[in-house]
């Protein structure tokens, strides 16, 4: 070996063991068992109210999220993920999906389908945030969009589905905070009120908030620093500032939610930080607090976007929309003890193998079984029968099988019976026959 390559492979030897980057992380086998089940109850609840699964990339271009989310947002300015290609095309990894979502309705002509047109999505979404507890870099949403109809009915529908999927988790205490932030009628004047106020006070705000008054006025309502949520609690308030139909449609949706007793209270200051929203917004909390922490912790948020079709180039097509955080829900089933059923298949049957013949018919004999819808577990690597009629005991299945090769060249298998030990000389080829009988006397 030459000089300079002895010295490669010693560099490479003391480089430390690769590690995940900060704010994202494996979902391990042991964490599957929730994300399935969440996936499951999405999907049944999905699918009952009518909404049918979309899946968009991940990358898209740039523009998209600037035209949608918008460019005075923190997501645009602070936290997303865009990179140049070679062919210098500015592509951004997803920190949200609606604009997606909306941008395939479009593309696809999903104008000319019957409205409302109803769909979900399920999939990682990707924000440059200071990792903390419940924020991550990679995190997951699933989300709904109902697109076609002004109705504040649809809007209450999404409410209540996602409080639905919420109660089939078993999460409890759902707070839901409820607003309306009014549309390009009456908004503007409802800015520059907000604008006024805030000018006469701007010496007392932080630095951030400042910047927001020139570009951003309603997401000063939204900052969490302690002088600036003093001012916040003496500003003019949108409900009091509401266009007529603003107003009725607001009203309608609170009485939707009463009709339907949805656990709701009204937070004059709820703006979400995202630009297309119209009309309604509202955001799932349980007030349930975690540990020390004094924050309650916000499971999902949405809203009405009336305009975003429009603003993408699409027909006027008004629509309301949710996305909840995985993440955020998972850690509150955790926090509430929430069984959740273990999707690994209950082997009924354990094949214990010994020497290379009982292998060789192992294997073929598992593709039997799989083949007869019988779940089986084996544990190949090991040659010892002790041992893997140990492991079947641990898991407590009923019946095992042992391959040796003594029965494999005489075209016979051991049937024992974990909980009597009794143990039985069974021809192969029949065996299946006999295991299916076993198990339907149980
Ligand atoms: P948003 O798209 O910001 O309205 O977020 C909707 C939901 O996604 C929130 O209520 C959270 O549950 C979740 N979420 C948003 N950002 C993060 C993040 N960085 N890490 C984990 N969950 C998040």
């Amino acid at each position: 070996m030459s000089k300079k390559s002895s010295r490669k492979t010693k560099t490479k030897a003391k480089m430390p063991p690769p590690q995940s980057l900060k704010g994202v992380y494996d979902i391990l086998p042991q964490d599957q068992s929730h994300w399935e089940f969440i996936k499951s109850t999405v999907k049944k609840l999905a699918e009952f109210y009518g909404f049918q699964r979309v899946d968009t990339p991940i990358i898209e271009d740039t523009s998209l999220f600037i035209r949608t989310t918008g460019e005075a947002t923190d997501i645009v300015e602070k936290q997303m993920y865009t990179f140049k290609t070679k062919g210098n095309d500015s592509l951004t990894l997803r920190p949200e999906n609606t604009p997606g979502v909306a941008r395939a309705y479009i593309e696809h002509g999903m104008a000319n389908l019957q409205h409302p047109v109803k769909l979900y999505y399920f999939g990682p979404m990707f924000r440059h945030e200071s990792p903390q507890r419940g924020r991550y870099r990679q995190f997951h949403q699933f989300g709904f969009e109902t697109l076609g109809f002004n109705d504040p009915a649809l809007d209450v529908q999404v409410i209540q589905l996602f409080y639905n999927i919420l109660q089939a988790l078993k999460i409890k205490n759902i707070i839901i905070q409820i607003n309306s932030i009014g549309c390009p009628s009456c908004r503007p004047a409802y800015r520059a009120i907000l604008t006024d106020y805030y000018r006469g006070h701007s010496a007392k705000l932080c630095s951030d908030c400042k910047k927001r008054l020139k570009q951003n006025p309603l997401r000063l309502l939204d900052c969490k620093q302690e002088k600036c949520v003093q001012l916040k609690n003496q500003a003019p308030q949108i409900l009091d500032h509401l266009c007529e139909e603003c107003h009725n449609h607001f009203k309608n949706v609170l009485e939707f939610l009463d009709e339907l007793e949805l656990p709701y209270i009204l937070n004059y200051h709820l703006v979400r930080g995202l630009d297309y929203y119209t009309k309604t917004v509202f955001e799932f909390f349980t007030d349930k607090k975690e540990k020390d922490d004094e924050l309650a912790i916000a499971l999902g948020g949405g809203g009405r976007y009336d305009n975003l079709m429009e603003i993408l180039g699409g027909k006027p097509t008004p629509a309301v929309g949710l996305a909840a955080g995985v993440e955020r829900i998972i850690s509150q089933m955790k926090y509430s003890d929430v069984k959740v059923p273990s999707p690994a298949l209950i082997a009924k049957v354990f094949l214990a193998q010994l020497g290379t013949l009982g292998k060789k018919k192992s294997l073929k004999l598992f593709e039997q079984f799989r083949a007869a819808g019988i779940p089986i577990m084996e544990s190949l690597g090991r040659d010892s029968v002790k041992s893997q009629i140990k492991i079947a005991d641990r898991l407590k299945i009923r019946y095992t099988l042992i391959l040796g090769q003594k029965e494999a060249f005489e075209g016979n298998i051991i049937l024992r019976d974990m909980d009597s030990g009794a143990q039985e000389t069974i021809r192969l080829d029949k065996i299946i026959d006999v295991i299916k009988k076993r198990l339907k006397k149980k």
